[in-house]
């Protein structure tokens, strides 16, 4: 086989058949604009097509559950809590569920020179690393096969992530009596910034400081939380002592747009049907719809869409205040569950400039 995808827009980078090939003929490599694509090495490939069979992109249904979710506004108990979570806090009371059973947790977490990557968490310390947003696309790398070794040693596991890596996830698993212990939780996810202008921010962030990132942070609760505050609110720190705010990649991921990943475009899950057992996600609207509700520290939306996400959800209710909310709030406030992304036309005006001017004239347009 020459190739997974034939189109950008059909590959999402989940690394599903990276995954599950039986020969290691596949390796995930960037592109030019820093996504990571399967790449098939020939001499390996036997032809035995396990890569397409999963890809979650391929597969019809795309390994969604066919009933209606219920839906819930949700809030953790804990002050300290939502002030350390993006929205609710809804994922700590879910991976809290996991790690009392001595379970595992993966998610995204920043490793030692702040690249986004999915990490596995058995303690608190290590599951609170996985908190709040990271607005770069994951690199996966070998958490599919990790979990599945999980499974097998016997261990409990929730898998969180954007909705095609729980997807895929769901490819690489199959339907083995394994999922018995498999909790997937995926986000509504607006869509994916590209990790190469992620990489050229933080670089030019320690240009401008003279010092090295040690910190950041998307989604601070520096401002109280709303949709309006929602691409507010980075703060970095430096080795040589600064504490800093800045908002050029929020506005080059929200207001230009460029930097999102082709296949979000196209993207299979932005409707009501997930591919995993909870989704959660901020409570836009919450204010509209039942001011009592509202939190300046941020309020949550479980969407529980299976039985077993239904019984994760039963044993996580002691760490929240929840209220069964009607479908319709949800669905009017989150456009990712109606439509996907929109690349803006200009889209290869922005990375023509990038790889002909560099990063520096690409942001430097954003404060003409
Ligand atoms: C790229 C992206 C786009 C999003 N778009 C929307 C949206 O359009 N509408 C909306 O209401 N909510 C969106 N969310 C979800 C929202 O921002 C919160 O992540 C979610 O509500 C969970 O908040 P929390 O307080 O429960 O958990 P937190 O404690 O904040 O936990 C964050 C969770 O997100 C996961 N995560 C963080 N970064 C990534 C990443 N890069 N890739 C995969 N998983 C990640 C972590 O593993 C963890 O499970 C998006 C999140 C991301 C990462």
């Amino acid at each position: 086989m020459k190739a997974v995808y034939h189109k950008k827009e059909d590959c999402s980078g989940c690394s599903a058949c990276y995954s599950i090939c039986p020969q290691q003929a596949i390796a995930m490599k960037p592109d030019e604009e820093g996504f990571l694509y399967p790449e098939i090495e020939e001499e390996y490939c036997v032809d035995c097509g396990a890569c397409t069979a999963v890809c979650p992109l391929i597969v019809d249904g795309s390994y969604k559950e066919t009933g209606t979710p219920d839906f819930y506004v949700a809030r953790h108990k804990s002050p300290s809590v939502l002030r350390e979570s993006t929205s609710g806090g809804a994922f700590t009371a879910i991976s809290e569920a996991v790690l009392r059973e001595n379970g595992v947790v993966y998610g995204a977490e920043y490793d030692e020179t702040l690249r986004v990557r999915h990490r596995r968490a058995l303690k608190r310390e290590q599951r609170d690393r996985l908190r709040i947003s990271k607005y770069v696309q994951s690199d996966m790398g070998d958490t599919y096969a990790q979990i599945k070794a999980d499974l097998q040693a016997g261990f409990t596991v929730l898998f969180t992530g954007t909705p095609c890596q729980a997807a895929g996830l769901r490819g690489y698993i199959g339907n083995s009596s394994l999922t018995d212990s498999l909790y997937i939780c995926d986000l509504i996810c607006h869509s994916i910034p590209s990790p190469l202008i992620w990489e050229e921010y933080k670089r030019l962030l320690e240009r401008e400081t003279g010092g090295k990132l040690v910190r950041v942070q998307f989604r601070s609760k520096k401002y109280v939380w709303s949709r309006e505050n929602s691409n507010k609110g980075f703060l970095y720190g430096t080795d040589n002592g600064l504490e800093q705010e800045d908002d050029r990649f929020y506005q080059l991921f929200f207001a230009v747009g460029a930097i999102t990943r082709p296949s979000c475009s196209k993207c299979r899950f932005t409707d009501i049907h997930r591919a995993s057992d909870l989704t959660i996600a901020d409570y836009w609207g919450i204010e509209k719809y039942s001011p009592d509700w509202y939190d300046p520290l941020g309020v949550s939306v479980i969407l529980v869409n299976s039985a077993k996400g239904a019984e994760l959800f039963e044993q996580c209710r002691q760490e929240l205040v929840t209220e069964n909310r009607p479908m319709e709030e949800a669905l009017a406030e989150q456009r990712r569950l109606r439509e996907p992304a929109e690349l803006p036309e200009n889209r290869d005006v922005f990375w023509d400039e990038y790889h002909k001017f560099g990063f520096d004239y690409v942001i430097g347009k954003l404060t003409k």
